[in-house]
């Protein structure tokens, strides 16, 4: 699969990250699928549920309270998730996949990424280094599951 990807969305999802930082940003982009080709046609930004350590916690708990905050984790709030989809529906369009930062990491999934990964969906991940947006990379869980794998993101003008 490719992710066709404007360059003015590359810019929304970079000027989101370097906003959030040091906190992970995350957000959803909408589009449409055709074969092996997702284009995407709108970038919606979303606020990291993680903000709010015990609504978080509530909705999805981590193991470490502590350590697991919106510097290296995010959350979408359900809510948010399902006003988006109705309203890319309304619209013909579907959730092709997710955004977050790595602030002051690489633009890899890390176990918990994956781990809460849905399939179907492309990943899109942005590292910030000391504020600065840098890598973006795009990934796909394997059919079974099992593994991420790195989808061809292309930027279009
Ligand atoms: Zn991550």
């Amino acid at each position: 699969m490719t992710l066709k990807l404007g360059d003015v969305h590359r810019e929304a999802i970079r000027r989101h990250s370097a906003r959030d930082y040091p906190s992970e940003c995350c957000g959803v982009f909408l589009g449409r699928a055709n074969g092996e080709v997702k284009q995407v046609t709108e970038v919606v930004a979303l606020k990291n549920l993680r903000h709010d350590p015990s609504r978080a916690q509530e909705l999805l708990p981590v193991d470490d309270a502590g350590r697991e905050t919106e510097r290296n984790r995010f959350l979408i709030d359900p809510l948010d998730q399902l006003r988006v989809e109705k309203d890319a529906r309304a619209r013909g369009l579907e959730v092709l996949g997710y955004y977050h930062s790595h602030p002051d990491h690489p633009a890899r999934p890390s176990i918990y990424d994956r781990e809460h990964a849905w399939a179907r969906y492309s990943y899109v991940i942005i590292s910030v280094e000391r504020g600065v947006p840098k890598d973006l990379t795009s990934w796909v869980l394997a059919e079974d599951g099992g593994a991420f794998c790195a989808e061809q993101v292309e930027i279009v003008g």
